[in-house]
Protein backbone atom coordinates (compact mmCIF):
# COMPACT_ATOMS: atom_id res chain seq x y z
CA UNK A 1 0.00 0.00 0.00
CA UNK A 2 1.67 3.39 -1.12
CA UNK A 3 2.46 5.07 2.74
CA UNK A 4 0.75 8.42 1.36
CA UNK A 5 -2.53 9.10 -0.57
CA UNK A 6 -5.57 11.44 -0.66
CA UNK A 7 -8.05 11.65 1.51
CA UNK A 8 -11.19 12.72 0.25
CA UNK A 9 -14.16 13.71 3.05
CA UNK A 10 -16.00 16.84 3.13
CA UNK A 11 -15.01 16.93 -0.82
CA UNK A 12 -18.25 16.94 -2.00
CA UNK A 13 -18.37 19.75 -5.08
CA UNK A 14 -18.24 17.15 -7.30
CA UNK A 15 -15.60 19.03 -10.01
CA UNK A 16 -13.67 19.80 -6.92
CA UNK A 17 -13.28 16.32 -5.82
CA UNK A 18 -12.39 15.08 -9.44
CA UNK A 19 -9.71 17.71 -10.02
CA UNK A 20 -7.93 16.70 -6.33
CA UNK A 21 -7.86 13.31 -7.34
CA UNK A 22 -6.51 13.49 -10.63
CA UNK A 23 -3.86 16.34 -9.47
CA UNK A 24 -2.74 14.67 -7.28
CA UNK A 25 -2.74 11.33 -9.22
CA UNK A 26 -0.98 12.99 -11.85
CA UNK A 27 1.61 14.39 -8.94
CA UNK A 28 2.44 10.80 -8.41
CA UNK A 29 -0.01 9.83 -5.29
CA UNK A 30 -1.19 6.02 -5.91
CA UNK A 31 -3.46 6.03 -2.78
CA UNK A 32 -7.35 7.48 -2.98
CA UNK A 33 -9.45 7.16 0.37
CA UNK A 34 -13.26 7.16 -0.25
CA UNK A 35 -16.65 6.10 1.12
CA UNK A 36 -19.77 4.98 0.36
CA UNK A 37 -20.64 7.87 3.12
CA UNK A 38 -18.94 10.92 1.80
CA UNK A 39 -21.57 11.38 -1.30
CA UNK A 40 -18.07 11.47 -3.53
CA UNK A 41 -17.76 8.12 -5.02
CA UNK A 42 -18.81 9.19 -8.22
CA UNK A 43 -16.39 12.29 -8.61
CA UNK A 44 -13.62 9.98 -7.51
CA UNK A 45 -14.16 7.57 -10.20
CA UNK A 46 -14.14 10.80 -12.55
CA UNK A 47 -11.00 11.84 -10.93
CA UNK A 48 -9.65 8.59 -11.61
CA UNK A 49 -10.09 7.87 -14.98
CA UNK A 50 -8.94 11.95 -16.19
CA UNK A 51 -5.84 11.14 -14.61
CA UNK A 52 -3.47 9.60 -17.14
CA UNK A 53 -2.81 6.60 -15.14
CA UNK A 54 -3.41 3.09 -15.87
CA UNK A 55 -6.49 2.03 -12.94
CA UNK A 56 -4.54 -0.87 -11.84
CA UNK A 57 -1.54 1.27 -11.08
CA UNK A 58 -3.58 3.39 -8.21
CA UNK A 59 -4.32 1.52 -5.01
CA UNK A 60 -8.25 2.54 -4.31
CA UNK A 61 -10.04 2.32 -1.14
CA UNK A 62 -13.62 2.67 0.33
CA UNK A 63 -15.42 2.01 2.93
CA UNK A 64 -18.81 0.57 3.42
CA UNK A 65 -21.34 2.87 6.00
CA UNK A 66 -22.52 1.15 8.59
CA UNK A 67 -26.16 1.27 8.05
CA UNK A 68 -24.76 -1.30 4.95
CA UNK A 69 -22.83 -3.51 6.88
CA UNK A 70 -25.52 -6.79 7.11
CA UNK A 71 -24.45 -9.21 4.75
CA UNK A 72 -26.95 -8.75 1.79
CA UNK A 73 -26.40 -5.39 2.12
CA UNK A 74 -22.39 -5.03 1.87
CA UNK A 75 -22.78 -6.96 -1.20
CA UNK A 76 -25.45 -4.62 -2.67
CA UNK A 77 -23.21 -1.26 -1.64
CA UNK A 78 -20.04 -2.81 -2.65
CA UNK A 79 -21.55 -3.64 -6.36
CA UNK A 80 -22.77 -0.21 -6.48
CA UNK A 81 -19.53 1.68 -5.25
CA UNK A 82 -17.58 -0.13 -7.90
CA UNK A 83 -20.04 1.31 -10.45
CA UNK A 84 -20.42 4.68 -8.74
CA UNK A 85 -15.80 4.34 -8.72
CA UNK A 86 -16.42 2.57 -12.42
CA UNK A 87 -14.18 0.11 -11.94
CA UNK A 88 -14.71 -3.46 -11.37
CA UNK A 89 -12.53 -3.79 -8.17
CA UNK A 90 -11.16 -2.27 -5.19
CA UNK A 91 -7.75 -2.64 -3.46
CA UNK A 92 -9.16 -2.20 -0.20
CA UNK A 93 -12.86 -2.12 0.86
CA UNK A 94 -13.33 -1.18 4.72
CA UNK A 95 -15.88 -1.26 7.45
CA UNK A 96 -16.08 1.95 8.01
CA UNK A 97 -17.42 1.91 11.92
CA UNK A 98 -17.70 -1.09 14.05
CA UNK A 99 -21.43 0.40 14.82
CA UNK A 100 -25.12 0.50 13.44
CA UNK A 101 -25.78 -3.26 11.51
CA UNK A 102 -21.78 -4.51 12.13
CA UNK A 103 -21.79 -7.84 13.73
CA UNK A 104 -18.43 -9.70 13.41
CA UNK A 105 -19.75 -12.99 11.73
CA UNK A 106 -22.01 -11.87 9.02
CA UNK A 107 -20.48 -8.99 8.18
CA UNK A 108 -17.13 -10.38 7.81
CA UNK A 109 -18.36 -13.19 5.88
CA UNK A 110 -19.79 -10.69 3.61
CA UNK A 111 -16.46 -9.24 2.92
CA UNK A 112 -14.86 -12.95 2.27
CA UNK A 113 -17.46 -13.56 0.02
CA UNK A 114 -16.39 -10.19 -1.58
CA UNK A 115 -12.14 -11.46 -1.59
CA UNK A 116 -13.31 -14.89 -2.69
CA UNK A 117 -14.72 -12.99 -5.84
CA UNK A 118 -12.06 -11.40 -6.85
CA UNK A 119 -14.03 -7.87 -6.39
CA UNK A 120 -11.76 -6.91 -3.15
CA UNK A 121 -8.26 -7.44 -3.08
CA UNK A 122 -8.04 -6.61 0.62
CA UNK A 123 -10.17 -6.24 4.04
CA UNK A 124 -9.72 -3.46 6.43
CA UNK A 125 -11.32 -2.33 9.16
CA UNK A 126 -11.63 1.06 10.63
CA UNK A 127 -12.03 2.94 14.09
CA UNK A 128 -11.90 -0.52 15.39
CA UNK A 129 -10.63 -0.97 19.36
CA UNK A 130 -7.59 -3.26 20.19
CA UNK A 131 -10.32 -6.19 21.00
CA UNK A 132 -12.70 -5.42 17.69
CA UNK A 133 -9.36 -5.67 15.75
CA UNK A 134 -8.64 -9.57 17.72
CA UNK A 135 -12.52 -10.91 16.97
CA UNK A 136 -12.07 -9.47 13.12
CA UNK A 137 -9.01 -10.90 12.99
CA UNK A 138 -10.38 -14.30 14.27
CA UNK A 139 -13.64 -14.39 12.56
CA UNK A 140 -12.72 -13.68 8.95
CA UNK A 141 -11.26 -16.19 6.59
CA UNK A 142 -8.87 -13.64 4.36
CA UNK A 143 -6.85 -11.40 6.14
CA UNK A 144 -7.46 -8.28 8.08
CA UNK A 145 -5.04 -6.15 6.15
CA UNK A 146 -5.51 -2.59 7.48
CA UNK A 147 -7.16 -0.59 10.64
CA UNK A 148 -7.75 3.00 9.79
CA UNK A 149 -7.77 5.14 12.79
CA UNK A 150 -7.55 8.54 13.89
CA UNK A 151 -4.04 8.80 14.41
CA UNK A 152 -1.97 12.27 14.31
CA UNK A 153 1.08 13.88 16.73
CA UNK A 154 -1.88 15.24 18.94
CA UNK A 155 -3.26 11.52 19.28
CA UNK A 156 -0.09 9.09 18.80
CA UNK A 157 -2.06 5.84 19.25
CA UNK A 158 0.87 4.21 20.21
CA UNK A 159 -0.87 0.89 22.20
CA UNK A 160 -3.25 0.25 19.61
CA UNK A 161 -0.81 0.50 16.70
CA UNK A 162 1.41 -2.03 18.74
CA UNK A 163 -2.11 -3.93 19.04
CA UNK A 164 -2.10 -3.78 15.34
CA UNK A 165 1.67 -4.77 14.69
CA UNK A 166 1.40 -7.53 16.73
CA UNK A 167 -1.79 -9.12 14.80
CA UNK A 168 -0.46 -8.31 11.34
CA UNK A 169 -2.82 -5.30 10.95
CA UNK A 170 -1.28 -1.88 9.00
CA UNK A 171 -2.34 1.59 10.39
CA UNK A 172 -3.69 4.45 8.08
CA UNK A 173 -3.90 7.45 9.33
CA UNK A 174 -7.06 9.37 9.11
CA UNK A 175 -6.54 13.02 10.02
CA UNK A 176 -3.07 13.04 9.93
CA UNK A 177 -3.07 16.62 10.50
CA UNK A 178 -5.75 16.61 13.04
CA UNK A 179 -8.06 18.84 10.58
CA UNK A 180 -5.60 21.75 10.70
CA UNK A 181 -4.98 21.57 14.50
CA UNK A 182 -1.23 20.18 14.42
CA UNK A 183 -0.44 23.52 12.42
CA UNK A 184 -0.40 25.57 15.79
CA UNK A 185 1.50 23.24 18.13
CA UNK A 186 5.43 24.97 19.13
CA UNK A 187 7.20 21.45 19.07
CA UNK A 188 5.79 20.85 15.44
CA UNK A 189 6.41 24.86 14.58
CA UNK A 190 9.66 24.50 15.91
CA UNK A 191 10.60 20.64 13.64
CA UNK A 192 9.13 22.63 10.89
CA UNK A 193 11.47 25.76 11.50
CA UNK A 194 14.60 23.93 11.60
CA UNK A 195 14.04 22.39 8.36
CA UNK A 196 12.24 25.08 6.71
CA UNK A 197 9.08 22.99 5.82
CA UNK A 198 5.85 22.97 6.61
CA UNK A 199 3.78 22.00 9.44
CA UNK A 200 1.66 19.41 7.53
CA UNK A 201 5.05 18.19 6.04
CA UNK A 202 5.98 17.59 9.89
CA UNK A 203 3.28 15.73 10.89
CA UNK A 204 3.62 13.52 7.71
CA UNK A 205 7.00 12.58 7.97
CA UNK A 206 6.16 11.79 11.48
CA UNK A 207 3.88 9.66 10.78
CA UNK A 208 5.78 8.02 8.26
CA UNK A 209 8.93 7.67 11.12
CA UNK A 210 5.93 5.39 12.87
CA UNK A 211 5.24 2.98 10.03
CA UNK A 212 1.93 4.73 9.34
CA UNK A 213 0.53 5.19 6.03
CA UNK A 214 -1.39 8.92 6.06
CA UNK A 215 -4.18 9.92 3.97
CA UNK A 216 -4.62 13.79 4.36
CA UNK A 217 -7.63 15.36 2.38
CA UNK A 218 -6.39 18.55 0.50
CA UNK A 219 -8.20 20.20 -2.30
CA UNK A 220 -5.86 23.14 -3.53
CA UNK A 221 -3.14 21.96 -5.68
CA UNK A 222 -0.58 23.86 -3.14
CA UNK A 223 -1.77 21.76 -0.24
CA UNK A 224 -1.63 18.59 -2.14
CA UNK A 225 1.91 19.03 -3.84
CA UNK A 226 2.99 20.86 0.17
CA UNK A 227 1.96 16.81 1.22
CA UNK A 228 3.46 15.19 -1.36
CA UNK A 229 6.80 16.94 -0.76
CA UNK A 230 6.87 14.95 2.89
CA UNK A 231 8.04 12.26 1.43
CA UNK A 232 11.78 13.40 1.11
CA UNK A 233 11.74 15.19 4.54
CA UNK A 234 13.86 13.27 6.98
CA UNK A 235 13.45 14.03 10.54
CA UNK A 236 15.89 12.57 13.26
CA UNK A 237 15.94 11.25 16.50
CA UNK A 238 15.06 14.41 18.04
CA UNK A 239 12.89 16.05 15.78
CA UNK A 240 10.75 12.75 16.30
CA UNK A 241 11.32 13.06 20.65
CA UNK A 242 10.49 16.31 20.17
CA UNK A 243 7.09 15.45 18.50
CA UNK A 244 6.33 12.38 20.94
CA UNK A 245 6.62 14.86 23.92
CA UNK A 246 3.84 16.77 22.89
CA UNK A 247 1.71 14.32 25.37
CA UNK A 248 -1.49 15.26 24.06
CA UNK A 249 -4.33 12.99 23.57
CA UNK A 250 -7.16 14.50 20.97
CA UNK A 251 -9.64 13.24 19.05
CA UNK A 252 -11.09 15.46 16.12
CA UNK A 253 -13.53 12.60 15.25
CA UNK A 254 -15.54 11.39 18.16
CA UNK A 255 -19.63 10.50 17.21
CA UNK A 256 -21.78 9.35 19.64
CA UNK A 257 -21.91 5.75 18.04
CA UNK A 258 -17.98 5.33 18.20
CA UNK A 259 -16.75 2.25 20.15
CA UNK A 260 -14.50 4.12 22.87
P1 LIG B 1 -6.86 16.15 7.61
O1 LIG B 1 -6.35 15.44 6.43
O2 LIG B 1 -6.11 16.02 8.89
O3 LIG B 1 -7.02 17.71 7.33
C1 LIG B 1 -7.68 18.19 6.19
C2 LIG B 1 -7.67 19.71 6.25
O4 LIG B 1 -6.33 20.19 6.17
C3 LIG B 1 -8.43 20.34 5.09
O5 LIG B 1 -9.08 21.49 5.60
C4 LIG B 1 -7.33 20.73 4.11
O6 LIG B 1 -7.68 21.86 3.37
C5 LIG B 1 -6.21 21.07 5.05
N1 LIG B 1 -4.89 20.84 4.47
C6 LIG B 1 -4.49 19.73 3.79
N2 LIG B 1 -3.19 19.82 3.46
C7 LIG B 1 -2.75 21.02 3.92
C8 LIG B 1 -1.50 21.69 3.88
N3 LIG B 1 -0.44 21.14 3.32
N4 LIG B 1 -1.41 22.91 4.48
C9 LIG B 1 -2.51 23.48 5.07
N5 LIG B 1 -3.71 22.88 5.15
C10 LIG B 1 -3.84 21.66 4.57
O7 LIG B 1 -8.38 15.72 7.93
P2 LIG B 1 -9.48 14.71 7.41
O8 LIG B 1 -10.04 15.16 6.11
O9 LIG B 1 -10.41 14.52 8.54
O10 LIG B 1 -8.74 13.33 7.23
C11 LIG B 1 -8.13 12.90 6.03
C12 LIG B 1 -8.90 11.79 5.35
O11 LIG B 1 -9.04 10.67 6.23
C13 LIG B 1 -10.35 12.13 5.02
O12 LIG B 1 -10.45 12.99 3.92
C14 LIG B 1 -10.92 10.77 4.81
O13 LIG B 1 -10.52 10.27 3.53
C15 LIG B 1 -10.26 10.00 5.94
N6 LIG B 1 -11.09 9.96 7.17
C16 LIG B 1 -11.56 8.74 7.57
C17 LIG B 1 -12.32 8.63 8.72
C18 LIG B 1 -12.82 7.27 9.16
O14 LIG B 1 -13.72 7.21 10.00
N7 LIG B 1 -12.27 6.21 8.64
C19 LIG B 1 -12.62 9.76 9.50
C20 LIG B 1 -12.10 10.99 9.08
C21 LIG B 1 -11.33 11.07 7.92
P3 LIG B 1 -8.11 21.84 1.81
O15 LIG B 1 -9.12 20.75 1.62
O16 LIG B 1 -8.65 23.19 1.58
O17 LIG B 1 -6.86 21.58 0.99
Amino acid sequence: MPTLGIGTWQNTDPEECANAVATAIEMGYRHVDTAQAYDNETAVGEGLARAAVPREDVFLATKVWIDQLGGDDVVASTEESLSKLGVDYLDLLYIHWPAGEYDAEDTLAAFDDLYDEGLIERIGVSNFEPGQVTEAVETADAPIFANQIECHPLLPQDELRAHCADHGVDVVAYSPLARGEVFDIPEINAVADKHGVSEAQVSLAWLREKGVTAIPKATSETHIRDNWASRTLELDDEDVSTIDSIGRTERQIDPDFAPW
